[in-house]
């Protein structure tokens, strides 16, 4: 698999996924990164078939435009997304990308259109759902407590340990973590109640 995580410009990183093989290939939040995207796909002769939006966060999808125009990929999103995706996905959905299979995982909580992207059962791009040392926010529009919550403990933390993880901004120590060393080292992710939680969450 080409996998490569980009930061140009400001903390936002995007993802291009491909199969070497097919040569087709996926863009996870194109963010200020165009340039750099448009640059790489074009040196490894990459056929973009989708931009896959973690949600409809501007800061996410700034480049999706200048994407779609160039190579024609069509905009993949939640169903509750904003965006008027060309593809609307939801919890379980599978998108395949040449012989890579990415697995949607609905993860609201710092928006309602949230979801992470599980590649091939090894790799977590989370969005701003999850990052390394930290979590979302929840207190944007459409942001919820609750249900960030139900996206960390009962989806994202009952993943394997080994699951590497991919936030949608570079906010901690390194650039990418795995689940079981965010089990162990986050302190947005360790164990409490819900209440417990919502209380955590709403401290300034
Ligand atoms: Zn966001």
């Amino acid at each position: 698999m080409f996998f490569k995580q980009i930061q140009q410009h400001g903390d936002n990183f995007s993802y291009i996924i491909a199969d070497e093989g097919t040569k087709e290939a996926a863009v996870v939040d194109s963010s200020y990164n165009a340039d750099e995207i448009i640059r790489i796909i074009k040196n490894q002769n990459l056929q973009l078939k989708y931009v896959i939006n973690t949600h409809g966060h501007s800061d996410h999808t700034a480049g999706n435009t200048e994407l779609t125009i160039i190579f024609g990929a069509k905009i993949v999103a939640h169903k509750k997304s904003i965006l008027h995706p060309d593809l609307s996905v939801d919890e379980g959905d599978e998108l395949n990308v040449g012989k890579i299979f990415i697995k949607i995982i609905y993860t609201p909580g710092h928006t309602t259109d949230g979801i992470c992207l599980f590649v091939d059962h090894q790799k977590l791009l989370t969005g701003d759902t999850l990052f390394v040392g930290e979590c979302g926010r929840t207190d944007f529009p459409g942001g919820n407590s609750k249900s960030m919550y139900d996206s960390l403990f009962n989806k994202l933390r009952k993943l394997d340990d080994e699951v590497e993880v991919y936030p949608g901004h570079d906010y901690g120590a390194k650039a990418s973590s795995t689940i079981g060393e965010e089990k162990k080292s986050n302190y947005t992710l360790q164990p409490r109640s819900l209440n417990d939680f919502i209380e955590f969450m709403n401290q300034p």
